[in-house]
């Protein structure tokens, strides 16, 4: 059991987007940035209009790290983390455990897609190498 992120106005869209398969980010209808994490008032225009919306669900490594520490009883190890460049979210990246891949073959620049693990009331995201 992992540690679960608490629902807010601002982040509901992406813990729960994975109910239907979407990588939801937050977008600002005033000046067009992507958010993340996501936020309720735009931190580059400070517009209100930001919404969340769907974008692919795939990206690149932008950097990773292999744990080998189980900081929790139910965690398996070894595993990688990896900070992934959203296509169509420019500047935002999202971090998540990356599974059916040996950890120690992740690379920077590898293009990864989102899948999810539901628990609970949260989707939490997952990179899986692309195919
Ligand atoms: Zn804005």
């Amino acid at each position: 059991m992992r540690p679960l992120p608490e629902l807010t106005d601002e982040n509901h869209a992406f813990w729960t987007g994975g109910e239907r398969g979407e990588l939801m980010i937050a977008f600002c209808k005033d000046c067009a940035a992507a958010i993340h994490p996501p936020q309720l008032v735009c931190p580059r225009c400070l517009g209100e209009s930001v919404t969340p919306r769907p974008v692919t669900g795939t990206g690149a490594v932008y950097t990773f790290t292999v744990n080998h520490q189980p900081w929790h009883p139910d965690m398996a190890v070894p595993f990688a983390l990896a900070v992934v460049d959203i296509d169509g979210a420019p500047g935002v990246r999202v971090t998540a455990q990356v599974i059916d891949a040996d950890p120690e073959a992740v690379r920077i620049g590898q293009r990864m897609e989102i899948a999810f693990e539901q628990s609970d009331d949260v989707w939490l995201p997952l990179w899986r190498p692309s195919r």
